[in-house]
């Protein structure tokens, strides 16, 4: 056949090769020629038919791949190349395939196919289409040299020593020689660069169940919807696992930082699709940034890996700025587990009931049980402190289903038309005995499923999507009605409300609190997801409402039901019942005309500075745009100051309102979120510039900004009478 073939070449062959072939007069004969270059090892011919099927292999070509070499005659040519390993050939592979559709040349085009004994080979090709007289495409003709040796050594060395072999990206000891060496040079040139550190949340689930060739295949993803969002700011690379790394050169506004984690996580969060499956995963950050959190390599990265351990143990699916704090933090996650597993012991977790209300006639419609964990050293402990720690092991799973009995048995005392809700742990829910669980817990106390309702959060819709499916269709066969909880806050996709599982939608807090002041979207947010919901026949919940114009506002948007201070507080199982006994299970609204800005209550010890002396203060709350401080008399109203808040973070302020010994400061430049409900500053003053100063680098604990030492050598005569400060909290 390929003796035929080259017949058929000379027959279709161009009018331009004819007319040099005249040019050189008596030449021998080509084919002979081409045997030869062959025969020199100088290269193998190749060509494809119009359809693109492999038409012809020189003979070189045949004898190199070895027996069996003629059938690949008449295939697909991107066939040819795709028996391959995908992993070595995708990148080579999928440009090839483009080329040819465009039939567009083919320059140094590095392929890889497979021999008769089943090793690789690497072919470097070049080509060109064919066009006949009329212009119609002929087929491609073309060369091929075997770079095999000196490409599986080069592409070896290559990855070896700097490249993760699964995505591409910059593999640990790359990004370790990186950021050493740039640390190093930043440091002479008092540059800035900031390292985040990624870790996938429910990856392993992913890999457990679609199994280790799709968990593959989604770092891949992964590795490249990273690139896409990062592009030339800064290097991706992987550390091995699902594990990622982000190195980011002159970078210290946090501000900013925190946007491109944001942008990450939200991302990372989109479902993927593998091998016609969906997936959704999560992923969580922890963000350190030299010279303020650490000045060498190995400083930096135990920064941002606490910081990661911090995103992590929140809820997942967020961002953390490494702080000094965070430091004693796992220490402390430990003791508190070791208490909590001792109070799980001895029965020291109770529930408590908050009403769900109807806003229009102010009936209870359902009481959401929450825990409540009193400690006699620590005070009350909050779920949203404990519940984390307790899924770091198997002790949410007892501690869930003992509230889930307890609410049934409660629920039960209560009038027949009234519900019961129940937080359920995503760790609880994808566990194979929930479903028994549930079940057990309904019959133990003759609750009528339909007056349970489970909520859940978004971040049950990661792993694997058929499996969490299943799990719904089982709950719903026994009859349970099924909440989400804290929408918006998580994965938000909406793409699992259409499945129907749900019977109601719980609008988180975040949307509610605040939405009444002017310019804020989140009314056109709520409005939309009250629309949604009702489309799709689903109840809607507005959590967190304090105020009476959130209460109007969320009311006036739809909600069918709101659940907030403004009605009540979570209350004991006999307050409910003491509820009930004077009659119908009404609950007035009653609270604040309005909503306040945000505040956060603290009582710390701060510095403040005017002119060139530093006092101490107690910051008594702090927002966004401002602070109340206490601990000086007689500051008059328009003093600017600078409010120290530690570890750099100098606030320049403007005493805006004043009592004999509190202020209210107003700040220059806001401040940002921190990530996890606080405040920080967006830039800290540098390390550098105290170096400048006289303080050497190297005696700077990570964070440490030994303000202390600028007073000390400051001994001015204050302006302000400087109070006693009192213990936080009195
Ligand atoms: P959640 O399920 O979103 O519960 C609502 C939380 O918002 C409760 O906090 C409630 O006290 C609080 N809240 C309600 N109205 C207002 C308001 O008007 N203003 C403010 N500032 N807060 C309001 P809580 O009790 O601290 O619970 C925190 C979270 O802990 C819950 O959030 C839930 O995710 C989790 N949790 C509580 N109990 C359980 C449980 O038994 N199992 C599991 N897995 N998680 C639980
Ligand atoms: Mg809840
Ligand atoms: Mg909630």
């Amino acid at each position: 056949m390929p003796l035929g073939f080259r017949k058929n070449l000379r027959d279709s062959r161009s009018a331009a090769s004819d007319r040099r072939a005249a040019e050189t007069g008596g030449a021998p004969d080509r084919s002979v020629v081409l045997g030869e270059v062959e025969e020199l090892g100088i290269g193998m011919f190749w060509a494809t038919d119009a359809e693109g099927n492999l038409s012809f292999l020189s003979s070189r070509a045949l004898a190199d791949l070895g027996a069996g070499a003629e059938d690949l005659i008449g295939k697909p040519l991107i066939r040819v190349f795709n028996d391959i390993d995908a992993e070595a050939g995708g990148p080579t592979q999928r440009s090839l395939a483009f080329k040819l559709k465009a039939r567009s040349k083919l320059d140094e085009q590095i392929v890889a196919l497979t021999d008769a004994r089943g090793s690789t080979r690497w072919w470097r090709l070049n080509g060109r289409p064919l066009l006949d007289a009329e212009g119609n495409f002929r087929g491609y003709r073309g060369s091929a040299v075997d770079i095999s040796a000196q490409y599986a050594y080069e592409t070896q060395v290559a990855r070896q020593s700097q490249v993760d072999e699964l995505t591409g990206l910059a593999n640990r000891r790359k990004l370790n020689e990186r950021l050493s060496a740039m640390l190093a040079a930043f440091r002479v040139s008092q540059r800035s660069c900031a390292l985040m550190m990624l870790d996938l949340d429910r990856f392993k689930q992913v890999n457990d169940t679609m199994g280790h060739p799709a968990g593959d295949e989604l770092l891949k993803q992964v590795a490249t919807r990273l690139q896409s969002i990062v592009k030339d700011a800064g290097e991706v690379g992987r550390l091995g696992g699902d594990e990622f790394q982000v190195l980011l050169p002159d970078m210290d506004d946090r501000g900013t930082l925190g946007e491109l984690a944001n942008r990450i996580v939200q991302s990372i969060s989109q479902p993927y699709q593998i091998n016609g499956r969906r997936a959704i995963i999560g992923t969580s950050v922890g963000i350190a940034i030299a010279p303020y959190d650490g000045l060498e390599a190995d400083e930096l990265t135990r920064a941002a890996d606490m910081a990661l351990y911090s995103a992590k143990e929140t809820r997942g699916g967020t961002f953390c700025f490494f702080t000094s704090e965070l430091r004693d933090a796992a220490s402390k996650t430990a003791l508190l587990g070791e208490r909590l597993r001792d109070a799980v012991d001895k029965g020291e977790l109770k529930l408590a009931y908050q009403p769900l209300v109807d806003p229009v006639t102010n009936e209870v419609k359902c009481f959401e049980a929450l825990l409540r964990w009193h400690d006699e050293e620590e005070g009350d402990i909050s779920p949203a402190q404990f519940i984390p720690v307790a899924e770091n092991d198997d002790l949410i799973i007892r501690i869930g289903e003992a509230a889930l009995r307890q609410a049934c048995i409660d629920a039960l005392a209560w009038p027949e038309t009234i519900r019961v809700a129940v937080n359920v742990s995503a760790k609880q829910f994808v566990r194979p005995g929930y479903r028994k669980a549930v079940a057990a817990a309904l019959q133990a106390s003759g609750l009528p499923p339909q007056r349970l309702e489970l909520e859940i959060t978004e971040s049950v819709f990661v792993g694997d999507l058929e499996t969490v499916d299943a799990i719904f269709r089982d709950l719903k066969k026994l009859g349970v009605r099924l909440a989400l909880d804290d929408f918006g806050t998580g994965y938000s996709s909406l793409g699992y409300l259409k499945h129907g599982h749900f019977n109601k939608i719980k609008i988180d807090q975040s949307f509610v609190r605040g939405c009444t002041e002017n310019g804020d979207i989140n009314p056109a947010i709520i409005a939309a997801i009250v629309a949604l919901a009702k489309a799709l026949g689903m109840e809607t919940v507005a959590e967190g409402v304090e105020a009476m114009d959130e209460l109007a506002l969320v009311k006036e948007r739809g909600a069918d039901l709101v659940q907030g201070y403004i009605f009540s507080k979570p209350i004991t199982q006999e307050q409910v019942l003491a509820q009930f006994a004077e009659g119908a299970g009404l609950f007035r609204p009653s609270g604040p005309p309005r909503h306040r800005a945000e505040r956060i209550t603290i009582f710390r010890k701060v510095g403040l500075i005017h002119e060139d002396h530093y006092y101490d203060v107690i910051l008594r709350n702090l927002s966004k745009t401002g602070a109340r401080i206490t601990g000086l008399a007689g500051v008059p109203v328009g003093t600017d100051v600078v409010l120290d808040l530690g570890h750099g973070q100098l606030v320049v302020s403007r005493v805006a309102n004043a009592t004999e010994n509190s202020q209210g400061l107003k700040f220059e430049t806001p401040l940002i979120a921190d990530g996890s409900g606080g405040f920080m500053t967006r830039h800290r003053i540098s390390p550098y510039s105290l170096a400048e100063a006289g303080i050497p680098l190297a005696a700077l604990g990570p964070g440490a900004f030994p303000l202390a030492k600028w007073r000390e050598a400051n001994k001015s005569v204050p302006k302000f009478v400087q109070l006693e400060l009192s213990a936080p909290g009195s």
